[in-house]
């Protein structure tokens, strides 16, 4: 092939990058694209915090591009109409991409198919986001999993069995990629990036390697000991790279693999399991959004959308603001509102929290974290949500309800979080900081919120609203 486009979607990468260096490989010049459409800047569910990562990771791109002599090309619009549009304007004749998996992003492929293929242009998607598509995981019945202990084991079953994948690079190209001109105005990133506040977290390919890097030089090995500690820095933080593409599932697992291998002790070899484990709920929530799309509608278990919430639109916004009187989900919500990012352990507290103590609709959550999150990614928000909310998937039954106090003092028991994010609640002794409404006279505190319910009370009124749907299903 003479000239192909490369559709930069959640790739935003040089490194294994399957589809990119395929299109290297097999055309003789590589035409690097990306398109702004609408969506990704306006909408109800755009976070300020995604959009600053995701407009810092493409800047970082065009620049690693440009080191390797290709000129990365940015359009606004939607994708059906300019992609034929540029392929006629720059005589490329295929678009390859990397595959996507959420029901939106699939139904959008499909027209940009029809649209390319109408206009004689090929269209090549390629496995990159996943180890196993959410086909090549299946039970013996050959249906997908719906419960993630089977599915894991599937996983790392059908995983050992199979070459790694390769980690490919890319090379610089022969000649010069464009000597055609497209007149399509290009987008002025930089002009959309003032607007924001500055990303969050480093972003772009090198700092997620450099990210990596970091976590798998020591604290993967305190990996299944820390994780569940939001005081301590334990986790990753690979997040968002992972949802931009900053950075390949094949180059996490072949770092992971190295520290395997040079680990000294069981605990640390243990430890890199349980990491291995939480990619693998990554995979999991993509296939299910995938192979039952309704979950983005509504409940995975349909009987639970009968639930009587009680949609409190005060009790929401003191949740969002961290005002509701229990200092671990007050303190996770103001981390949210000022960082774009939130702990897992403090992400399941506050989603159980608002559905199980506030009573309030888990969908408002969802959308509320896409808001927020700088990691905001379709199929992981709905799967935690729902598991969460005990309407999902997996091994989260409704009657499992957090009590915010005792989880408090268990992942964060001196208090270091809440400190840090409710500066009210600094003074107070350790023993009451999760507790402030106990505390002794004279220790501070007074301009912290009362607790707006009482979550002795609302766990039962929350067994309630659940016994009532169970009574009305059909065994
Ligand atoms: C209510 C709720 C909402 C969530 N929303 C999102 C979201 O929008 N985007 C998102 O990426 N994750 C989401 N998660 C999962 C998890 O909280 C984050 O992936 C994790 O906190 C990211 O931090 P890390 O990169 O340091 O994770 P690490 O602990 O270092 O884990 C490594 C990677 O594994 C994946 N992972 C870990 N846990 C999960 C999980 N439970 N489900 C799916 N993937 C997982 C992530 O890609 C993560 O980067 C949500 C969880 C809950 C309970």
């Amino acid at each position: 092939m003479k000239r192909v486009i490369h559709w930069f979607r959640r790739d935003l990468r040089v490194t294994d990058n399957t589809a990119l260096s395929e299109a290297a490989r097999r055309a003789e010049h590589v035409l690097p694209v990306f398109i702004l459409e609408d969506a990704l800047r306006t909408g109800p569910d755009v976070g300020a915090a995604r959009l600053a990562f995701l407009l810092n990771s493409l800047e970082a791109l065009r620049k690693n591009l440009t080191e390797l002599g290709y000129q990365l090309l940015v359009h606004r619009g939607k994708s059906p109409e300019v992609l034929p549009k540029l392929c006629a304007d720059l005589g490329a004749e295929a678009v390859f991409a990397n595959k996507r998996y959420e029901p939106y992003a699939e139904a959008r492929d499909q027209r940009v198919f029809n649209a390319l293929n109408a206009a004689g242009v090929g269209f090549e998607l390629f496995k990159d986001a996943v180890v196993w598509e959410e086909q090549e995981i299946l039970t013996q019945a050959g249906k997908p999993f719906t419960v993630y202990t089977p599915y894991a084991k599937a996983w790392k079953l059908k995983a050992a069995s199979a070459p790694r994948g390769r980690l490919r690079m890319l090379a610089h190209p022969q000649g010069s990629t464009f000597d055609r001109q497209c007149d399509l105005p290009p987008v002025d990133l930089a002009g959309i990036a003032q607007g924001l506040k500055p990303s969050p977290a480093p972003a772009g390919e090198r700092a997620a390697l450099e990210r990596l890097r970091k976590f798998m030089c020591g604290p993967v090995y305190e990996y299944g000991a820390h994780r569940n500690f939001p005081a301590v820095d334990g986790t990753s933080l690979l997040s968002p790279h992972l949802r931009c593409g900053t950075i390949g599932i094949r180059t996490i697992l072949a770092a992971l693999a190295k520290a395997r291998e040079a680990a000294v002790t069981p605990a640390q070899r243990q430890s890199c399991e349980v990491y291995l484990n939480e990619l693998i709920w990554r995979e999991f929530y993509l296939q299910i959004v995938h192979n039952f799309p309704r979950v983005t509608k509504g409940a995975f278990r349909p009987e639970y959308d009968e639930l009587q919430w009680s949609d409190n639109q005060h009790h929401f916004e003191a949740w969002c603001a961290g005002m509701t009187g229990y200092p671990i989900v007050d303190a996770a919500m103001r981390c949210l509102n000022a960082t774009g990012n939130m702990h897992n352990r403090l992400r399941m507290i506050v989603a159980m929290f608002l559905t199980k103590d506030l009573l309030i609709n888990w969908q408002w959550g969802e959308r509320y974290f896409m808001q927020q999150l700088m990691d905001g990614d379709l199929a992981a928000n709905n799967g935690g949500w729902q598991w969460s909310a005990g309407t999902g998937t997996d091994a989260a039954p409704y009657f499992r309800i957090f009590n915010p106090v005792s989880q408090g003092e268990k992942f964060d028991p001196q208090g270091e979080f809440v400190r840090r994010w409710i500066p009210e609640l600094a003074s107070l002794p350790d023993q009451c900081v999760h507790r402030p409404w106990e505390r002794p006279l004279g220790t501070g505190g007074s301009s912290y919120p009362p607790r707006i319910v009482r979550h002795e009370e609302q766990r039962l009124k929350c067994l309630a609203m659940f016994g009532a749907v169970k009574k009305t299903v059909r065994p």
